[in-house]
């Protein structure tokens, strides 16, 4: 009963952070006999796609018709600009840092195939499907299967339909118009509440996730690979603290107090490796935390989790140069600079879900000649880090996350829809996120 009580009262954050230690001591401690915790792992993920969609369709349809739709189109194309930037900056530092530890420097792999690498069989999308995917044939087909792209396409639609027909002339319209908006509005509130309790559960859920990973592959990691992971855990952290670092301080928002309130969704990405997974808790903390406006995070967030990949960027510029000198055919800088093009456009089309920048990377490497064909150095270089995918995929998403909240961070403050009270002080305590409501002051309406 005690521990009862103490579970439920004490600081969220805290409790995840414990999770996230035990998990780790456990997993290197029990190795692989630790994966009996899986079942508690994978509640955890189901009970965050379970309310991905939810918060998604709500959120954005509420977002959208609250804004004038011209204020809403400038405030994607910032978002993109911002996101496409960032992420050119981000493989950059991946090159830059890999060609300075320099992975897999001596290693001459030119042996046939290994187990691992003659099992891989994944091939990536085509960039130009990717686009047109984006207008979904059936929208409610794509809210069903869970495509984020297209179901943002079709939401923001209807919400500008929406906003429109909330202002009409004809009283009549605009009356069920703003019946219309209550529902989704009303909707939104309580998936939030649902969000509050699914991170009651996190620190189990964090736990698990992390105890499995450190179980399977712990020390793999740590043993030759351990430069490669060194590199991109480096590179990731240059990037968050230069690059998002810097911009926030440009547009004057305080970088130390963003990183303090983006923790639990920077967490929450990190264990459960799915940009996607984490939309409910960043879009929480942008809300409740940054003061942000639903009319900007309702769109850039879930648009960023699925096309602004700058921690998956770097990884792909790392395990590149790796590839290339684990070969022993160290990359030439025109091929990097083709590695900066292709990662760019490979990180638009990575699906932010567990292991898809895996998947990308065959695309970038394919991009200079290194074909990942069963039975080549390239393939088993490239099964070498699959290897140890799960350890690099928890960075990496921790940055993408991270990005999409610096990016609507700035968005935002320059848009003119901060809550700027929000950053002068706390207004929880920390790890408790509540419900919304500082939003409506900073929503335009029309
Ligand atoms: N897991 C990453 C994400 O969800 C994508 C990747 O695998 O790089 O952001």
């Amino acid at each position: 009963m005690k521990l009862f009580n103490w579970y439920f009262k004490s600081n969220l954050l805290t409790r995840i952070l414990l999770g996230l230690i035990l998990g780790a001591v456990c997993g290197i401690v029990f190795g692989p006999k630790i994966v009996w915790v899986h079942p508690f792992g994978e509640i955890f993920i189901r009970l965050l796609k379970m309310i991905v969609l939810p918060v998604i369709v709500f959120t954005l349809t509420v977002g959208a018709a609250s804004v004038h739709p011209s204020q809403l189109g400038r405030v994607g194309v910032k978002a993109l600009l911002i996101y496409m930037i960032t992420t050119a900056f981000a493989v950059s530092l991946g090159l830059l840092f890999g060609n300075i530890f320099q992975p897999g420097e001596g290693m001459k792999i030119t042996a046939v195939a290994t187990k691992a690498a003659a099992t891989i069989k994944v091939s990536s999308p085509s960039l130009i499907d990717t686009l047109i995917n984006v207008v979904p044939k059936n929208p409610y087909g794509a809210i069903a299967e869970g495509k984020i792209l297209p179901v943002i396409f079709y939401c923001l639609l209807f919400g500008i339909g929406l906003a429109y027909v909330r202002n009409s002339e004809d009283e009549r319209i605009r009356k069920s118009g703003e019946t219309l908006f209550r529902f989704f509005d009303g909707s939104a509130e309580v998936i939030y509440l649902v969000v509050q309790w699914v991170l009651q559960y996190a620190p189990i859920g964090v736990f698990a996730l992390i105890a499995e990973v450190f179980g399977k592959q712990g020390a793999e990691a740590f043993g030759p690979l351990g430069l490669t992971t060194l590199a991109v855990y480096l590179a990731f952290m240059a990037h968050m603290l230069v690059v998002y670092g810097g911009g926030l301080a440009i547009f004057r928002i305080n970088p130390v107090a963003f990183f303090s309130k983006a923790k639990e969704a920077i967490v929450t990405a990190f264990v459960t490796r799915s940009s996607g997974g984490t939309l409910p808790v960043s879009m929480e903390v942008a809300e409740t935390r940054m003061g942000i406006s639903k009319g900007v995070f309702s769109f850039s967030l879930p648009l960023g989790a699925t096309i602004n990949m700058d921690g998956t960027a770097i990884y792909q510029g790392v395990c590149a140069i790796f590839v290339g000198f684990a070969i022993g055919a160290p990359l030439t800088f025109p091929q990097q600079l083709t590695i900066i093009a292709t990662a760019v456009l490979a990180s638009i089309g990575t699906a932010g879900v567990p292991g898809a920048g895996a998947i990308m990377l065959m695309m970038v490497l394919d991009s200079v000649g290194l074909k990942v064909e069963s039975g080549t150095p390239v393939a088993m270089a490239y099964a070498m880090i699959f290897g140890i995918d799960a350890l690099l995929d928890m960075g990496r998403t921790a940055c993408n996350v991270t990005g999409d909240l610096a990016v609507t961070c700035i968005v935002a403050k320059t848009e003119k829809q901060m809550d700027i009270s929000c950053w002068q002080k706390e207004k929880r305590p920390a790890g408790q996120l509540a419900g919304s409501g500082i939003l409506r002051k900073a929503d335009p309406g029309l």
